[in-house]
């Protein structure tokens, strides 16, 4: 037992529900965290190397290249633009800048697993809304919990666990129906990979709405998130505010040269994009194959149900064949599975060893 004290609000903070690992002699199948299969492209690993000469100085505070170059790409201001250590991060500041005791912030459920830490660790109250019998946002649903004391709203399209994505247009409804003091955010970490959505159609919304943050990651489809980098665009006065509340230098020097010449690799983001989508339609129509119900997936992974079948046990049994994927109890729906897309070989190896298990 510790003997250190420590706040009371500790007690209620989550502890994030990271990929189990187990005992596998062989080579073990990392599906369960929602990464890409392939390495940065060569040329972001030499800009990484130069970095690395100079890391005697401090990262540049103001993240001024990084921020140039994805205010290009996404036809915004640089002052419009937030980068985080990951988008965590700035999810995290949003929290500390924005919610407190009496503040009230709302998001669908089951979604995104840090979000429960935005209520928890700053006395706010968190008010889940149910998702809809399809996995999806019931945006009229969250809009009729807001309140005067209502500060953040949160929407993650495509929607991790459950994969589905909403047309940009119902997030325009939402904004439209909201007091304008209360910020919406969407989570758009796996917006590339969805074809249901140009993701320049958000980036519209941002433009227009002076209460909408749009926040986005190089940790899924530019493959940096070992690095650590997010961003998010939106008003100026959120980039400020989530500053203040940081310390200066957490965005790394690696992670911003890495990042910023990443974006410059468009042609690498469609063919990751282009092979995703083959690999969804290939993992969704096996495990439909199988008679698995599954959610219409806009993202990198699926999300399967198992029916009557006992969860733990097929996940043991997966284990015990080198699969490393993520049981929904720990994402807040039991009896189903998330699995990301890896490479063909990998996604068949998951569907030999799901066959095996059931
Ligand atoms: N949002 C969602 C919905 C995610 O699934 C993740 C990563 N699992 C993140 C944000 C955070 O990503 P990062 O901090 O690596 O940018």
């Amino acid at each position: 037992m510790t003997p250190l004290e420590f706040n009371r609000r500790l007690e209620g903070i989550p502890v994030y529900p990271a990929a189990e690992t187990h005992q596998y002699d062989g080579e073990l199948v990392k599906l369960a965290s929602n990464e890409t299969p392939w390495g940065p492209p060569p040329r972001v690993l030499e800009v990484a190397q130069r970095a690395l000469e100079g890391l005697n100085r401090y990262p540049d505070p103001e993240k001024s290249l990084l921020r140039r170059r994805i205010a290009e790409r996404c036809d915004v201001s640089p002052a419009m633009v937030a980068v985080g250590n990951g988008s965590c991060e700035i999810l995290l500041a949003a929290a500390e800048a924005m919610l407190e005791p009496g503040a009230e912030v709302v998001y669908a459920w089951p979604s995104f697993s840090m979000y429960p830490h935005l209520a928890a660790m700053t006395g706010a109250r968190a008010i889940t809304v149910p998702l809809d019998a399809d996995g999806r946002h019931d945006l009229e649903a969250m809009a009729r919990e807001v309140t005067h004391a209502t500060r953040l709203v949160l929407v993650c399209n495509p929607n991790n666990p459950t994969a589905t994505a909403l047309p940009p247009a119902e997030i325009d409804a939402l904004l439209a129906g909201l007091p304008r003091h209360v910020a919406v955010i969407v989570d758009e970490a796996y917006v590339e990979f969805s074809t249901a959505q140009d993701p320049d159609e958000s980036l519209e919304l941002v433009r227009r709405h002076p209460n909408l943050v749009v926040l986005r990651t190089f940790s899924k489809v530019y493959g940096l998130c070992g690095l650590r980098a997010g961003y998010a665009l939106g008003p100026e006065g959120f980039r400020l505010a989530v500053d203040r509340v940081r310390q200066p230098f957490s965005v790394n020097a690696l992670a911003q040269a890495a990042a910023a010449e990443a974006l410059q690799h468009q042609d690498e983001v469609e063919r990751r994009v282009e092979r995703t989508a083959i690999e969804r339609l290939h993992v969704e129509s096996e495990l439909e194959g199988r008679g698995l119900e599954t959610t219409d997936s806009q993202a990198n992974f699926s999300w399967f149900s198992l029916g009557e079948r006992d969860e733990v046990e097929v996940m043991r049994g997966l284990a015990e064949r080198g699969m490393i994927v993520r049981a929904g109890s720990a994402l807040g729906q039991a009896g189903w599975i998330r699995v990301t897309y890896g490479t063909r070989q990998e996604n068949d190896r998951f569907l030999a060893a799901l066959d095996e298990v059931l």
